[in-house]
């Protein structure tokens, strides 16, 4: 069964980066078909930060007022739990920016407001339970894609927007460069009394856990050392729940919300990226073209970021019926250097402070380090990481036309 709408678009995933670029196409009335393979947005593991560089771009679209009526609380401050002295060490408060702060808000919620939005358009069309198979190749081109269930949609261009186990990883059909993560996470979720406005890293002896405030409960991942969760969970949930404890004392009741390694997820953590991000017909964005860590959590706004680069490239173009292949490499050329950028010093956070924290070889000293300590003393300091986090490297603003 094939399915023939001309001059249209498909893009392979419904994560922050396919839902953005489906929208901002469909705005410039370009048809476009978003194809998620699940049957909702509902995955708890996908990270909750929209930072002030998307929700500037929501603004610029009009959509920032709508975005912030939906259930969210906001973070101005990172602070970091250091061997037990709690020191602040980002302040966005002072952003000149449309919403200075990050908004925490579950991903299943930032993508219902992206498609409830997006149905406006005639132009978009988002089909869930439509997990994409292989591309369709035609004349050295990818012309395409095949669904699981046999059908195919023809495509003047694929956008890839499914993540790091996309389907130009698994086909090979773009080359991809392995940076290697020292890390894995374990990730679970601890009930709590009352709603705060930071986001907190704790950091003792050797161990190393980030909180996430959800309103009323903790979103905790605890960092391991890549491949020894067999270990930890032969180690039986009664130590795990005094490694955890170790970390973060302050951790109400660990029984209830630990009773079994059922409550806990292991989440495997890549660090990669596409040497090139296209071929004729085929584009890959977001985690597809760069899987990201989650240090720092950026990965959510650098898929949205590509994906208002690729539309202010490519949507004028498509909706004027041009081609669009010798566009393409203006995307990678636009996002590779933030992607290098963000992925170095991810690196250099799990080589120089991760790995040799969690191996517990002494890479640590007791005493928060100097950098930290200043973060803390002087708050006009505080505002430098708060302007990173805020802008990120490159920021994109909209530019793509109304259709
Ligand atoms: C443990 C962990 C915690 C993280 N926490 C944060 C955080 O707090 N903040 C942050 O900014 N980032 C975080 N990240 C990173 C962030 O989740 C990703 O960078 C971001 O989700 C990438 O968005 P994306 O749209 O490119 O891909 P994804 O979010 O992975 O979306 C891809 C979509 O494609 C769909 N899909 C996959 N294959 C197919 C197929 N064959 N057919 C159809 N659909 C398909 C998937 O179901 C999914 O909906 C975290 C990452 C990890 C590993």
């Amino acid at each position: 069964m094939a399915d023939h709408r001309s001059g249209n678009v498909v893009i392979v995933g419904g994560g922050p980066a396919g839902m953005m670029a489906g929208f901002l196409l469909a705005r410039a009335g370009v048809a476009v078909t978003v194809l998620e393979k699940h049957a909702d947005f509902f995955r708890d593991f996908r990270g909750d930060t929209v930072h002030p560089s998307t929700m500037q771009a929501l603004s610029e679209l009009g959509l920032l007022e709508r975005f912030l009526a939906r259930p969210h609380h906001r973070i101005d401050g990172a602070e970091i739990s250091y061997n037990g002295t709690l020191l602040q060490i980002g302040d966005l408060s002072h952003l000149n920016m449309a919403a200075p702060f990050i908004a925490m808000m579950p991903q299943w919620h930032f993508l219902d407001f992206l498609r409830d939005e997006a149905a406006a358009f005639p132009a978009f069309d988002l089909r869930m339970n439509a997990p994409v198979a292989a591309f369709v190749e035609r004349d050295e081109r990818i012309a395409g894609i095949r669904l699981e269930d046999g059908t195919t949609l023809d495509a003047r261009l694929v956008i890839a927007a499914d993540g790091r186990d996309s389907i130009v990883r698994r086909t090979n059909a773009l080359p991809l460069e392995d940076l290697g993560a020292p890390i894995d996470v374990f990730w679970f979720a601890v009930p709590k009394a009352e709603v705060g406005n930071r986001l907190r890293g704790a950091i003792r002896g050797h161990r190393l856990i980030v909180l996430i405030d959800r309103g009323d409960y903790w979103q905790c991942a605890f960092v391991i050392a890549k491949g020894s969760a067999t270990t930890v969970i032969a180690r039986g949930i009664a130590a795990f729940r005094d490694d955890v404890r170790a970390a973060a004392p302050d951790l109400p009741d660990l029984a209830a919300a630990l009773p079994d390694f059922d409550a806990v997820k292991l989440l495997s953590v890549s660090l990669d990226r596409l040497t090139s991000w296209h071929r004729p017909g085929l584009l890959a964005i977001g985690d597809a073209a760069h899987a990201m860590s989650p240090v720092g959590g950026i990965g959510i706004n650098l898929a949205i970021q590509d994906a208002v680069c690729a539309a202010n490239t490519l949507a004028a173009p498509l909706a004027a019926g041009e081609d669009v292949d010798a566009l393409l490499h203006k995307v990678q050329d636009r996002r590779m250097l933030p992607t290098r950028l963000i992925q170095g010093a991810q690196r250099q956070a799990h080589e120089r402070i991760l790995q040799p924290l969690i191996a517990g070889n002494g890479g640590l000293p007791g005493e928060p380090p100097a950098l930290l300590r200043l973060l803390n003393r002087f708050p006009l300091l505080r505002q430098i990481p708060g302007y990173l986090i805020g802008h990120g490297i490159r920021m994109e603003h909209v530019r793509s036309p109304i259709g």
